[in-house]
């Protein structure tokens, strides 16, 4: 059955599988407690319109959903800035460049959810981050690079000889080493404390760090 037009609006077929992204999937619970009715599956048809404009978005617009959720956090790389508002105001902001006031409200209920849910997953997540805050917003990036992979789980970061240092768990290392790789280079040019440009300082301690945290490194 191909996709109905209901009103103006295409209606996804229903018996075509639902992949959920691993963001989709983890955005569940939040949808579930903050738009219960878009969340329900109800047996009646009518009553699935709400869930199925929402699988639709995430659909058809994955991917630009996914990069509005980690541009927010790429924006507030610390955790304090990742507040509730900040989060709403960012996923009223998305979604204008879809045609439709429709589809604009069910993206910018995917961007809400989707990024309450990542945030939370991060803020726990980073209770395995042994490194300061400048390194963090790599380590996420690292993590979002893996998630698709089989088997793929963190274990922990921290800083080992100035440098980067990833565990995790992975069935097919291949995408994460390379994941892995970029993250331990682009740490290795970040301060440690600040995440601003910096370089490896052998002092006593050997440590990542830009110019201004490298002066200030002996009145910690
Ligand atoms: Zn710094």
């Amino acid at each position: 059955m191909p996709d109905r037009i209901v009103g103006d609006q295409i209606v996804p077929d229903r018996r075509k599988p639902v992949h959920m992204s691993p963001l989709q999937e983890a955005a569940e619970p939040v949808l579930k407690e903050l738009y219960p009715g878009i969340w329900r599956r109800a047996e009646a048809d009518i009553d699935q319109l709400w869930r199925l404009m929402y699988d639709g978005v995430w659909r058809d617009h994955g991917d630009e959903i996914a990069a509005d959720i980690y541009a927010f956090a790429d924006f507030h790389p610390v955790a304090e800035q990742r507040t509730d508002e900040a989060i709403k105001a960012w996923s009223d902001d998305c979604g204008e460049k879809l045609e439709g006031e429709y589809s604009q409200s069910y993206y910018r209920v995917a961007v809400h959810v989707g990024l309450l849910a990542y945030v939370k997953q991060m803020r726990e997540l980073r209770q395995r981050m042994h490194c300061e805050h400048g390194w963090h917003r790599i380590i996420e990036k690292f993590i979002d690079a893996c998630s698709g992979q089989p088997g793929f789980g963190f274990v922990s970061a921290g800083e080992k000889w100035g440098g980067l240092s990833l565990v995790y768990r992975c069935d097919q290392a291949g995408g994460c080493r390379e994941a892995e790789r970029v993250a331990v280079e682009r740490a290795a040019v970040t301060c440690e404390k600040c995440g601003s440009p910096g370089e490896l300082r052998r002092t006593a301690w050997q440590k990542t760090l830009c110019d201004l945290h490298a002066g200030s490194r002996h009145d910690d």
